[in-house]
């Protein structure tokens, strides 16, 4: 199990300065990553270029461990003068990838709010390139051409243990080598028949190295070069080939790439090609989610998500739906900082960096998720007032709204107590409260439902000269509730949403095996008899609120509809992360 690290703990570790200097945005937190570029630039390697890249498998959308890297990579080319970072698509697994998952891929990196110009480029547009250096290997008698299938290398390869055994084809002459490769791209062979190896040694300690296969053979529709190639190169044969061809100053990925270094200095090295320098760093893990691009794909096929879009699953375009900006992602990902450690993070941290946002810029509305009945007794039949609400009270120039207040309203159910335990201050019989921005009112009368005792009805009398909220004679009132005019308000579907896991690190948990069973059952609760202020009529799809008392929620951009209004609730008011936090300063 990973350690659970707090984001002080990490940056202390790491030998990290100042937290607060990222929350500025100004200047970025050093970390050994930068640490490496500055001092690469004072020494003028690469006569000072930094050019960098997020390189991406198109099979699968992305999520929040992919947005620590694309902060981290097009950060480092933004905060150095000249830098570049390019977005790059690893498409050499033609069965496994897509272009619905390229075009999400895209969107998500533009939503973040990074910017790749003109360089975008694809694996696949070296295929040839790449081709042509792996006949160069064979040349240079580097590489051959294996007849053993799959579980024979397999075999061959040797255990952690045992060192591997040298294929009875590995002194095929280079003639032969040239011959059989130009026949494995004409397609003469069959599927999995043949491929193409590196020569390197059989015996290493690095399982990396013990020839390692460069081609294979496959017969599948590339979603972009079509049917053209039948032979596909390997992720470790390509992947150095790519940041070479590009040119890539700092070409930075995550720890389990550490051990296919050499492999990577090897190909380039035995080539003669340009260098770039691989850096790596711990990948993020967060708590009570998975990460992996293979769980998550489960998950969406077997319907225990609505999709790779449904506001919980970790990935940008749920975190979007949900309501997250891209700046509190942006700030979640440079307040973890960069390690060289694997750890696991407080998803708390991240809701933490979402609701600072939201808190400034969120306009604030009243919503009753669980409405309750309350008539005013002594309140006209037809008045209705127009108040003033204010939209944020963290910025005045978001100004103040109307909000109509008549005789019948609904309040939040949790918000009366028939028989109110200590410390229970708002609604009960015979008790006064305030209304936000209207008027306090006293609890006179409760109706119920003959059969079930339920509470369906309150009978209250107003004061009218406490409008606005407050009393001129100095009474105080414990609380203050919100509302809605039940006339005026809008119907509305809330969806609250809970952690899709109930175990802090599923992916690791050892009992029970599967990570599917530690889905949280609870992880989405619909409330469908909602009631929303009148301003919130024709919200746009996206646009987010705080709900007095309630927390954030945003227009739901797939379901909401003229018809009905769906809210999801983004994230709740409590702020989790600044008790956990508190309790980590006391301690140390
Ligand atoms: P998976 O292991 O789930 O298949 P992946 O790492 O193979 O994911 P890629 O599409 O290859 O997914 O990732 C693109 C880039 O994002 C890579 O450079 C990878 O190292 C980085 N990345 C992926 N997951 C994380 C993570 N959790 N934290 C930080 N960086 C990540
Ligand atoms: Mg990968």
């Amino acid at each position: 199990m990973k350690k659970l690290i707090s984001e002080r703990d990490n940056k202390e570790k790491e030998g990290k300065g100042n937290a607060d200097m990222t929350k500025t945005g100004s200047i970025p937190a050093p970390n050994f990553i930068r640490n490496i570029i500055a001092e690469d630039l004072k020494a003028n390697k690469n006569e000072g270029r930094v050019i960098t890249r997020f390189p991406p498998e198109p099979n699968g959308y992305l999520h929040i461990g992919h947005a620590k890297s694309i902060c981290l990579n097009f950060g480092l080319a933004a905060e150095n003068e000249g830098g570049l970072c390019n977005l790059r698509f690893d498409d050499t697994n033609p069965i496994k990838e897509e272009n619905e998952y390229v075009k999400s891929i895209k969107e998500d990196v533009r939503w973040l709010g990074f910017d790749w110009e003109d360089r975008l480029f694809y694996a696949s547009d070296y295929f040839e390139q790449m081709y042509q250096y792996a006949v160069q290997l064979i040349k240079a008698g580097k590489a051959y051409v294996c007849d053993l299938n799959a579980d024979e290398t397999r075999e061959y390869r040797g255990t952690l243990t045992e060192p591997g055994k040298d294929s009875p084809y590995r002194n095929r002459s280079i003639d032969e080598n040239l011959d059989l490769f130009e026949s494995m791209r004409a397609g003469k062979f069959d599927n999995g028949s043949r491929t193409l190896r590196a020569k390197i040694d059989m015996a290493s300690p690095n399982l990396n190295m013990r020839d390692p296969v460069m081609y294979r053979i496959l017969r599948a529709k590339h979603h972009r070069t079509g049917d053209k190639w039948c032979i596909y190169p390997m992720y470790d044969w390509a992947h150095g080939l790519e940041d070479s061809t590009e040119g890539i100053t700092h070409s930075v990925c995550t720890l389990e790439f550490e051990d296919h270094r050499p492999l990577y200095d090897w190909f380039l090295n035995e080539l003669n090609v340009y260098h770039p320098q691989q850096i790596e760093f711990a990948r993020l893990n967060l708590t009570y989610t998975v990460m992996s691009k293979r769980k998550l794909l489960e998950l969406v096929e077997h319907g225990y998500v609505t999709g790779w879009n449904d506001p919980r699953m970790p990935t940008i375009s749920g975190l979007r739906r949900r309501g997250y900006t891209p700046e509190s992602i942006r700030n979640f990902c440079d307040r973890i900082g960069v390690a060289k450690r694997d750890s696991i993070v407080d998803i708390a941290l991240l809701e933490h960096c979402l609701r600072e946002d939201l808190n400034k810029s969120a306009q604030r509305v009243m919503g009753v998720l669980r409405p309750l009945k309350v008539i005013i007794d002594n309140y006209p039949e037809d008045k209705v007032e127009e108040l003033e609400a204010i939209n944020n009270p963290e910025d005045p120039n978001m100004g103040t709204r109307k909000v109509p207040f008549s005789r019948v309203l609904y309040i939040e159910r949790e918000d009366f107590r028939d028989d109110p335990p200590k410390k229970f201050f708002r609604l009960a019989p015979g008790r006064e409260v305030r209304l936000r921005y209207a008027y306090y009112i006293t609890c006179v009368g409760v109706v119920r439902d003959e059969k079930t005792g339920e509470v369906i009805e309150l009978h209250c009398t107003y004061d009218p000269k406490t409008r606005g909220g407050d009393s001129p004679d100095g009474r105080k009132v414990k609380a203050t509730l919100h509302w809605v005019s039940a006339a005026h308000s809008l119907k509305a579907e809330v969806r609250l949403y809970d952690h899709l896991f109930i175990e802090a690190n599923p992916g690791e948990a050892k009992d029970a095996g599967d990570y599917k069973s530690y889905l949280n059952p609870d992880s989405l609760q619909r409330l469908t008899s909602c009631r929303v202020e009148p301003s919130l009529a024709g919200a746009a799809p996206g646009s987010r609120y705080q709900f007095e008392r309630q927390g954030y929620f945003c227009v739901d951009s797939v379901d909401s509809s003229d018809d009905i209004l769906v809210f999801n609730r983004t994230v709740s008011l409590r702020d989790s992360w600044a008790k956990i936090e508190k309790t980590q300063k006391q301690k140390s």
